[in-house]
């Protein structure tokens, strides 16, 4: 497997075009907006710089990756010589499905499409193609040039064979996969957002304050940031929906979303990307301050 394309340019499809591209793999990255493709290369190529910086690879290396990285705008172009696509766009669920048809439509007939996404069922977007045992989770984490694990989820039709081939090409990238079942919050999400969503409760109960909840999770579980911060890290709006999406999947309430962080997300209180969630972000400072009171 040589060409890849990577489905939206963002936070994690930038990352994941990186670490393609850096293993030898030939990159198409297409997003809907040129002005994201812009900035993507811009952070691609300073991140490579950082990894030059630190010797972990050398100059011409870095001129290698972005030699083998193209972008598009145009997703049927942006598939047509695809051995595998990995979908990174906005967790929607309708613009997924809609994206994974149009894949569907205009990829190779054995091109393996993957997916990124944090919460949606891997089998409901199969149901989206007429190929659903070609169609997997390809779970990055973030920053994904720097997180070992690639949570590698089968759909109910995934067959084995995509299975191991998306499992040896995470291998290929240097990262650690983890084969799991295609259930609401698959199992990074699944443990984790109930810990977050404790941590809010324990907040939002007066049971303690922010600094010392988040400082309880890093000194005694020597966790390397406090569930709060972690929050505000990965968006609040993203652990409400997939919350959501576990509340909804299962029909269990333990996986209710605490009123707090619905609160907080209807106030447009979404964490470091809004500048304030439960801390206080300052653009180009890592100085942050405790926002939240009660
Ligand atoms: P993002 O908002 O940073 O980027 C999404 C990109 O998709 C944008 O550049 C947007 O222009 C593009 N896009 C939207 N519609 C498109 C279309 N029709 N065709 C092509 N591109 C399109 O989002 P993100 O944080 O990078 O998240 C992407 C996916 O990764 C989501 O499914 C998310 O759940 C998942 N994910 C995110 C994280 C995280 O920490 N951010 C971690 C793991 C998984």
């Amino acid at each position: 497997m040589k060409n890849v394309t990577v489905i939206g340019s963002g936070t994690m499809g930038n990352g994941i075009a990186h670490v393609f591209a850096q293993n030898g793999f030939h990159v198409t990255l297409v997003d809907i907006s040129a002005p994201a493709l812009e900035k993507a290369l811009a952070t691609i190529s300073k991140n490579l710089d950082r990894q030059v910086a630190k010797g972990t690879l050398t100059e011409q290396d870095k001129l290698d990756t972005l030699g083998r990285i193209t972008t598009q705008t145009d997703l049927k172009t942006g598939v047509s010589a695809a051995e595998l696509v990995v979908e990174a766009a906005t967790e929607n669920v309708d613009l997924k499905l809609r994206i994974f048809a149009d894949m569907d439509a205009h990829a190779p007939e054995n091109a393996i499409l993957a997916t990124n996404t944090s919460s949606i069922s891997i089998t409901r977007i199969a149901a989206a193609t007429k190929r659903p045992g070609q169609v997997i989770g390809m779970h990055f984490m973030n920053p994904v040039p720097v997180m070992k694990l690639v949570e590698v989820i089968r759909g109910y039709a995934t067959s084995d064979e995509v299975c191991s081939t998306i499992m040896r090409v995470s291998g290929e990238l240097g990262k650690e996969p983890v084969e799991v079942n295609d259930y609401p919050g698959f199992v990074a999400n699944r443990i984790l957002m109930p810990m977050i969503n404790e941590a809010i409760y324990t907040l939002y109960e007066g049971v303690s304050g922010v600094a010392e909840i988040d400082t309880v999770m890093k000194l005694g579980m020597a966790h390397p940031m406090g569930p709060l911060q972690l929050a505000d890290f990965i968006g609040l709006d993203v652990c409400l929906s997939i919350l959501r999406v576990m509340h909804d999947g299962f029909g269990n309430p333990k996986y209710a979303p605490c009123p707090l962080l619905v609160n907080m997300v209807t106030a447009g209180k979404l964490g470091a990307k809004s500048g304030e969630g439960f801390y206080r972000y300052t653009p180009g400072s890592k100085e942050i301050t405790v926002a939240y009171k009660r």
